[in-house]
This record gives structure tokens, C-alpha cells and sequence, in this order.
């Protein structure tokens, strides 16, 4: 079986949708879909057929695209059973645990709410690939709107569980904000350090920061290291559960 192609595309003044491809099938999908023209001007260079649209969640700027994008290439819309009812979007469903066909390939869905409640992540383990959407971020993650900071807490556990050469695409490109924070939370973290400084040329070159490595994010994503005995010291709370300490990170994020 070949591997899949991708390709992740700038939609919107910070998303990203990305497109994975099968070469041999040509089957094509869309994760997410913030905006329709940039995915469709990809799609005609490369001379692609979008067969697939695998939604994270409900927010605006992850479905905007979903009508023109169906209307041009007939494509099916996988979303999250959560929110089919509210957007009214997907031809299929998924929830927690299922796994769908993708050209051969077992893409698994993993529920991850606290973003939102709906929030899916989608798992390709033959490929070491992880789709998180809002969930998780390069050194962060989603603001917490819907759930509550302990069930976001679980949802990044369930992530951090993957192998570490698994691949990480996200929703959005916020990684300086996000490391400009993190050396804040995680200060003595010398492999965070030197991320910061290559973060800061990669952007002021204008390349994307992402997609990034669960390996490097357990080593240095403070939302991710909530049960690591220097960041509970950097909050000041050296003995409280990880639960806590993680909503303080996430509380002072939203303060920084
Ligand atoms: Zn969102
Ligand atoms: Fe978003």
C-alpha cells in the first residue's frame, strides 16, 4: 500500500485544512474545511477529486467550506454524531472508538471534548498520522468553551497515549503565541528553550511551525506535561492533581 500524500494548505487568517491523498485509489479528503477556495485551487493544481471532508467539530471556521466544496466534488462529509443534528452537514456519523476506511487505511476516531463538546480527533496508525483540530496545538491547546478543564484534560491524555513519532496536524497556526507562554509555565525546560528560538525564525521567515511530533510535544508542551513535578512548581502548586494544575495553565493562557 502506498503512502498517503499531504498536503496542508493556509484557509482563513490562521487555520490550516489539510488534505490527505491516495495515490493509487486518488481518493482525496479534506480535514476540515475553514474555507473553500484555497482547498479548491489546490485541488485543481494538482488535479485532484475531493472525495472526503472528515470534520473535528462544529466551529464555523473548521465547516464553512463544507457547501461549495460538495457542490464542486461531491464529496462526503464525515462528522462527529455529536453535532450532526446542529450543523446538519454530515453524511456519515462517527463517535469514540469507530474506525472507517480511508483507501486501505484504519483512520480510528477519537472523541476529544472540552474545546467543544463534539471535538473528534482522527487517528491513521499505519501512517503515524494525528488530525487534532482544536484539541491540541504546537505547544497548546484549545480554549476551553463547551466542556470543563478536567474533561480537556482527559481528551489530551487520550492524545498523549500515541506513539511519539506519530505526526501532528492542527487547526490553526499559533505556535509563537503559544511557546512565548509555554517558557513562562515550563521555565527550567531547556528542549522548550531551544523550540522557542526556531519557532521565532521559522515565523519570521513565514514558514508554518507544523505540523509537529507527539515526541516533541510530550517534552515540551506544558498542557501536555500538566503532571510534571516542574510545572506544578512553576504554578506553585507542587502536590495538586494533575486536573488542577492543568486548568491553572490553561487559565493563565487565557490571561497572557
Ligand atoms: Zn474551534
Ligand atoms: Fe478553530
Amino acid at each position: 500500500m502506498a503512502d498517503l500524500e499531504i498536503v496542508q494548505l493556509n484557509a482563513r487568517s490562521d487555520n490550516f485544512a489539510i488534505l490527505i491523498h491516495d495515490p493509487q485509489s486518488g481518493r482525496t479528503a479534506s480535514i476540515d474545511a475553514p474555507e473553500a477556495a484555497p482547498i479548491l485551487a489546490e485541488l485543481e493544481a494538482r488535479g485532484w477529486q475531493l472525495s472526503d471532508i472528515f470534520v473535528t467539530h462544529k466551529h464555523y471556521d473548521h465547516i464553512d467550506g463544507i457547501p461549495a466544496l460538495k457542490q464542486a466534488h461531491g464529496a462526503a462529509v464525515t462528522g462527529p454524531q455529536a453535532s450532526a443534528a446542529e450543523t446538519g452537514l454530515y453524511d456519515n456519523t462517527v463517535s469514540d472508538g469507530e474506525s472507517f476506511d480511508f483507501a486501505g487505511h484504519s483512520v480510528e476516531v477519537i472523541e476529544t471534548p472540552g474545546h467543544t463538546l463534539d471535538h473528534v480527533s482522527y487517528y491513521i496508525a499505519d501512517q503515524n498520522l494525528l488530525f487534532s483540530a482544536d484539541t491540541l496545538f504546537a505547544l497548546g491547546c484549545g480554549r476551553v468553551f463547551e466542556g470543563s478543564p478536567p474533561m480537556m484534560w482527559e481528551s489530551l491524555k487520550k492524545l498523549r497515549a500515541l506513539p511519539d513519532d506519530t505526526i501532528v496536524y492542527c487547526g490553526h497556526e499559533y505556535t509563537l503565541a503559544n511557546a512565548r507562554f509555554a517558557v513562562t509555565a515550563d521555565p527550567e525546560n531547556a528542549a522548550l528553550a531551544g523550540r522557542l528560538a526556531e519557532i521565532e525564525e521559522l515565523r519570521a521567515a513565514g514558514k508554518p511551525t507544523l505540523p509537529t511530533s507527539l515526541g516533541v510535544e510530550k517534552a515540551t508542551n506544558p498542557f501536555l506535561r500538566a503532571d510534571d513535578p516542574a510545572v506544578a512548581a512553576a504554578m506553585g502548586m507542587s502536590g495538586a492533581s494533575p486536573a488542577e494544575i492543568f486548568a491553572e495553565v490553561r487559565a493563565r493562557k487565557d490571561r497572557f
